[in-house]
């Protein structure tokens, strides 16, 4: 079972577990929660856990209601449901005697290497000292154009980049159906998802979404991420009780496999982020260069999407918008838009100074 043989558990809650419909708080099915917690701990599993429900939370203690909330009175809403979210889930767990600590993160945080390697610093830290680190979008800080949005894509970077094996996200569905069911009675729960091809997107079309932000679409954003990162993911049912226990005794749920993955870390880190800046438009010669394992060289660059600065990822894709590769650019949009197509040797002449004569480094670049 994918989960018993994890190591480190990333488990993702979102905010229908933590309140119901009528704004009540389900105590009784985080006791039980934490319960599941200690017993992953006491099977030698490292745990973080990612809580949706600060915004919630926040217009519950308001007294307002979620729905026609402005981004920027949401933000205040989530600095003040923030701390009831910890509150709650401190009260509940220090029941167990599991000790917690907050992590909140931006887009950026995961994007940018030196603070993602800083942030796995920080969960191994953590784990060290017996804490469980409780994660959340800092949603107070985090504007609209630099935001996760949805606590699935951000699990599933938390997962990549804290190096964790195993990803749950616990929703208010069983998984994926290949019918809906809600209006389909023989609709059959998939268990296991190998590749995720145009059949599987359109099962998503079909599927019942939950009433947290993402819905079934950013989940399986979420598994694109561990599959290529090499990381279990599954979609379960987090309504009932126990739902980890269930999970290990009956699997009922949606696995996502991960695809073998030799890739060292920071090229895991390279094909696994979510907001590239830009793409390259490369030629027919640059495509079969990249499959031989070359560089990007100008030569082979038909043209630039996007404003981006040296070292940050982007997309590199053929005529059709195919993407054939991500990287981390050498130049920024602007020098790549003056010597695309240009041989390496006349670089220097047409930017005026010395620098790299890859676009995207071999080093620096992943296949798709
Ligand atoms: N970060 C948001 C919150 O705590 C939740 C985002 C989501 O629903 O996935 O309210």
């Amino acid at each position: 079972m994918y989960l018993n043989n994890s190591k480190q558990v990333v488990i993702k809650i979102g905010s229908s577990l933590l309140i119901d419909d009528k704004k009540k708080i389900r105590r009784k099915w985080l006791l039980d929660f934490s319960k599941d917690i200690e017993e992953l701990i006491k099977n030698n599993k490292k745990v973080i856990i990612v809580s949706s429900g600060a915004i919630a939370l926040g217009c519950k203690k308001l007294n307002i209601n979620k729905k026609n909330l402005k981004i920027d009175k949401s933000q205040a809403v989530a600095s003040i449901g923030q701390i009831e979210l910890m509150n709650l889930f401190n009260e509940i767990f220090k029941k167990r005697k599991l000790n917690l600590s907050q992590i909140l993160l931006t887009l950026e945080d995961t994007e940018i290497r030196r603070r993602a390697i800083n942030a796995k610093r920080t969960f191994d830290n953590l784990f060290h000292l017996g804490f469980i680190p409780l994660v959340n979008e800092n949603d107070s800080i985090a504007t609209s154009e630099i935001k996760y949005g949805d606590n699935d894509r951000l699990a599933s970077r938390v997962a990549q980049i804290s190096g964790s094996d195993c990803l749950i996200l616990l929703s208010d569905v069983d998984g994926l159906f290949d019918k809906n069911p809600k209006v389909n009675k023989n609709a059959k729960l998939i268990s296991n998802v190998k590749e995720i091809n145009n059949s599987i997107e359109k099962y998503i079309s079909k599927n019942i979404s939950e009433h947290g932000t993402g819905g079934m679409k950013t989940k399986i954003e979420a598994a694109k991420i561990c599959q290529i990162s090499g990381c279990y993911m599954a979609i379960a049912n987090g309504l009932i009780n126990r739902p980890i226990k269930s999970i290990i005794n009956n699997n009922n749920c949606t696995w996502f496999l991960p695809k073998v993955s030799k890739l060292d870390a920071r090229k895991k880190w390279i094909i696994s982020s979510i907001a590239p800046k830009g793409e390259l438009i490369i030629d027919e010669g640059a495509v079969q260069a990249l499959k031989m394992g070359k560089s990007l060289l100008a030569a082979g660059i038909r043209n630039v999407n996007g404003k981006f600065n040296k070292g940050d990822h982007i997309k590199i894709v053929d005529k059709n918008m195919r993407e054939h590769a991500r990287g981390l650019s050498s130049f920024n949009s602007d020098e790549i838009f003056r010597i695309k197509g240009q041989h390496s040797s006349k670089i220097n002449e047409i930017l005026g100074y010395v620098s790299k004569s890859e676009v995207v480094h071999k080093d620096d670049m992943v296949e798709i």
